[in-house]
């Protein structure tokens, strides 16, 4: 065949696939799946059911940092609520999570103008002997800036990583700079480093350190970082600019000990027809040390136990399964999520759709999905319920939380609404977590989209498609 009875091969093709996709019109909810869904918007619109979980977790259990006592009493009260909440198959999943032990962390500048710092070690790290570490030190922006340095710049020293922030509503700035935390101390180690300082991943001007987890690859010596506020790590970036010598001290007492048992915590609204199919709300359990987590993530977990609650609570018997996980250890290992998927090996292509809270209280600013192309017609019709609560649309391109993505990464589509989180990151990982920061109406208009988005993404018509493999994130 010659060149242009390809080519006319190929535009024929063309013609025929686009004709047939577009002959196969997407399967449309049924309309009393459309009225029920308007009349579970309505009443959820009026229950503070969230907000009250997030009230009754952070007062009654407070800090619960996997392997503490008050990770063992978390447990003890998802399975409490999940039975107040009419749920069934209650049951967990046990897992091994790290017991990392923060202690005290002092932090210093001591030339060329001394002045001691708040400070906080990032999660994982190791302490410093009895007297602390002093070393000159060096600042960079971030991991590429490190790399760009010359052989031998940073050994023996400490590093300070001084990379800001913008106040966003969505959470780009956070994924760019996360990096920093969680490679920033191995990749300095690598180099000769011998402690790091971090700037927050903060948007706030307030003295609060933000802790957070660090990566501690087995093949580079570990050795202690810390964070410090914006305020002084802006402080500490005026000493480098006099262009004299910087010389740091830093002191942790942060230490591991052996392995604790923590636990995923089950629960599920069985499916009719479908019930084999799972429909899965994830969210994290536990929290950093240094608060009671209430945005993050006392009010995800409010929010998909809502979410699955209301559904019950108000007869609707949905075609697939609801499972809702509240996840172990998230914040400093993501034991519990590997589990999950371990354990389901064999069923995860049983988990057809999923939806995880991770990111505060909300509102919902976008509907923003991961789902296949020739599903994206039924989110449209999804969206069409949602919009009396004041969203846009969003992209299909939602990155998805951590606990559901070994699940995303083997195809698993998600809804992924997008939570403002305008304000989040002034609280983040810090002693200042708290109830204060949660506003009822935006936790309920979350709880909202989630039980909407959850019962129709149940009672869908067709079959979820499966999505192309992608690497889970960490
Ligand atoms: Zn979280
Ligand atoms: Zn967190």
């Amino acid at each position: 065949m010659h060149r242009s009875g390809i080519q006319l091969s190929i535009a024929l093709l063309a013609l025929f696939t686009t004709a047939t996709a577009s002959s196969q019109t997407p399967p449309k909810f049924s309309r009393s799946d459309l009225a029920a869904a308007e009349a579970l918007l309505e009443r959820a619109q009026s229950d503070s059911t969230a907000y009250r979980l997030a009230e009754s977790l952070t007062t009654e259990v407070g800090p619960r940092f996997s392997g503490s006592p008050g990770d063992r009493a978390a447990v003890a009260w998802a399975q409490e609520q999940m039975r107040r909440l009419g749920f069934e198959n209650i049951h967990t999943q046990e897992v091994d999570v790290p017991q990392w032990v923060r202690g005290e962390a002092e932090f210093a500048v001591l030339e060329p103008w001394p002045q001691p710092m708040p400070a906080l070690a990032l999660g994982g790290t190791v302490g410093t002997r009895d007297a602390g570490i002093e070393a000159e030190a060096v600042m960079v922006k971030d991991l590429a800036a490190l790399a760009e340095l010359p052989t031998g710049a940073v050994k023996d020293r400490i590093v300070f990583f001084n990379n800001p922030i913008e106040r966003r509503r969505d959470w780009v700035e956070y994924s760019r700079a996360v990096s920093v935390r969680g490679a920033g101390p191995s990749a300095a180690s690598a180099l000769g480093a011998v402690g790091v300082v971090i700037r927050s991943l903060s948007t706030s001007a307030q003295r609060f350190p933000h802790t957070g987890g660090s990566r501690q690859p087995q093949d580079v010596p570990r050795i202690p970082a810390v964070a410090i506020s914006n305020p002084d790590a802006d402080a500490l970036a005026r000493q480098f600019a006099s262009s004299q010598t910087v010389r740091l001290r830093i002191k942790s007492t942060a230490r591991d000990l052996p392995k604790q048992r923590s636990a995923n915590v089950i629960g599920e609204i069985p499916g009719t027809d479908l019930a084999h199919e799972i429909v899965i709300l994830g969210a994290h359990l536990d929290s950093w040390d240094v608060g009671v987590g209430a945005v993050d993530n006392a009010s995800g977990v409010g929010i998909v136990l809502t979410a699955a609650h209301l559904i019950r609570a108000q007869g609707l018997k949905p075609r697939r399964t609801l499972r809702v996980v509240l996840f172990a250890n998230e914040e400093n290992g993501s034991a519990g999520s590997r589990a999950y998927a371990a354990a389901q090996e064999q069923t995860l292509a049983n988990h057809v759709l999923g939806i995880e809270a991770d990111y505060g209280a909300g509102p919902v600013w976008q509907f923003s999905t991961r789902v296949h192309p020739a599903d994206v017609g039924v989110i449209d019709q999804m969206y069409r319920v949602l919009r009396p609560l004041k969203m846009d649309r969003g992209t299909n391109e939602a990155p998805g939380g951590a606990d559901l993505s070994p699940l995303v990464a083997r195809g698993m589509p998600i809804l992924g609404p997008e939570l403002d989180g305008t304000y989040y990151l002034d609280v983040h990982h810090t002693a200042n977590d708290t109830m204060s920061q949660v506003d009822p109406a935006a936790i309920r208009q979350s709880a909202a989209t989630y039980a909407v988005g959850v019962w129709l993404g149940a009672q869908y018509p067709g079959k979820w498609q499966r999505l192309e493999p992608k690497a889970p994130r960490r």
